[in-house]
């Protein structure tokens, strides 16, 4: 496994931090006539779209939803809006410190003041200093609409098959029309595992290696109440309820809340097929009893997480196939958080070569 793009392998075994070397040594400019397709526009395929363009490559980015974001994005409800997905993140590397630091100065992003709580049995401990925590001004897609200014976004455009026509690659979307006619050199495949895995058939090898990581789902409820807990937490991990891990609360200006709480993974996968009004009617439930409080919902949604968190990621940064020129990139590389995910579309966009 060779992580310099020259054969025919994949790419890229280190460790988080060892990423800024590798930034430090980027492969260098490339020209508009080597034209990259980026399916998936998370976190991961947006930091590698931004750093192919800044290279002067010629990206384009297809997302299958109407908004960028992927698993950290947010959800705008007429009962306010709502991050469903991943409400915070960390920063444990200098290169991502300085990447934050520089969407703080933007205004996107902002250390978490909030409240944060453990509870277990009678006990509550405080987490607030435990780690820094970072949020996007406004919700989480803040971030990614950040990183996408001024890139080529096709948004509401699932790719369905890549088809190799003769040196380049075609992309077909589900209907089997191209959203992009005239081809691309290379592919980057930035999306949980096993749906890159599906995309990546003429490249077996990287298959192989998509189809190593296992993936654990998570149920999310989302919940407007029409009148104020009293609680004085913003987020609680919860350590001793089988379904609920994570309970988070934003007060409104109205005197209502807006509540995002995340299920265990065992109790999701228990119930992947149950329907989502009922999930959220399951969560809403375990809130009231485990906190002890009652609640009238304004709004109540339950939203799936099918791949939500790569149960153990392949600690490398990237994965690219030099024969085929499909690589594969996110949070199940290097690090199974929004920072992994980052640094591994960065590591792919600085040391991808024509
Ligand atoms: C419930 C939950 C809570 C979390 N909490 C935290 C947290 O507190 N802190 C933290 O750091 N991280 C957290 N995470 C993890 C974090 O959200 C992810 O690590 C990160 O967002 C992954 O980014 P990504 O770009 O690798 O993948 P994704 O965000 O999954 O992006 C993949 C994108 O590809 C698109 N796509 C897939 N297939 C296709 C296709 N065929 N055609 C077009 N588009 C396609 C998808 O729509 C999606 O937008 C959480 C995740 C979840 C689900």
């Amino acid at each position: 496994m060779a992580g310099d793009g020259r054969g025919p392998q994949l790419s890229g075994a280190a460790p988080l931090a060892d990423a800024e070397q590798l930034t430090r040594s980027e492969a260098g400019r490339l020209t508009q006539d080597f034209r990259v397709a980026v399916i998936g526009a998370g976190i991961a395929g947006l930091a590698c779209a931004r750093r192919l363009f800044a290279r002067g490559a010629k990206v384009t980015v297809f997302e299958q939803n109407r908004r960028p974001g992927g698993r950290a994005a947010t959800l705008r409800t007429e009962f306010g809006n709502f991050d469903h997905g991943a409400q915070y993140f960390t920063v444990q590397s200098h290169t991502f410190e300085r990447t934050v630091a520089q969407w703080m100065q933007a205004g996107i992003a902002a250390r978490c003041t909030g409240r944060i709580i453990a509870i277990e049995g009678k006990t509550t401990e405080d987490k607030t200093a435990s780690s820094a925590r970072y949020v996007g001004v406004g919700g989480m897609i803040s971030i990614a609409r950040h990183v996408s200014e001024g890139l080529d976004v096709r948004l509401d455009t699932r790719i369905g098959s890549i088809l190799r026509v003769g040196s380049r690659w075609s992309l077909l979307d589900e209907n089997e029309r191209s959203p992009a006619p005239g081809g691309f050199d290379a592919v980057v495949l930035a999306m949980p595992s096993v749906d890159a895995a599906r995309l990546a058939v003429a490249a077996p090898a990287l298959v192989q290696h998509l189809n190593m990581v296992e993936w654990r789902p998570c149920w999310a409820a989302l919940l407007t109440t029409h009148a104020s807990s009293g609680f004085d937490f913003a987020g609680a991990f919860v350590n001793d309820h089988a379904a609920l891990a994570w309970v988070a609360r934003e007060n409104d200006d109205s005197g209502s809340e807006r509540w995002v709480l995340h299920a265990t993974a065992s109790w999701s996968a228990s119930r992947v097929s149950t329907s989502s009004d009922d999930i959220a009617s399951l969560l809403a439930q375990a809130l009231a009893e485990r906190f002890n409080f009652g609640f009238r919902p304004a709004f109540m949604a339950g939203h799936r997480w099918l791949h939500a968190t790569p149960v153990r990621p392949l600690l490398e940064r990237y994965l690219w196939d030099a024969e085929s020129r499909i690589g594969a990139i996110g949070d199940w590389c290097q690090g199974p958080r929004f920072e992994g995910a980052y640094l591994s579309g960065d590591a792919l966009g600085a040391s991808m070569v024509p």
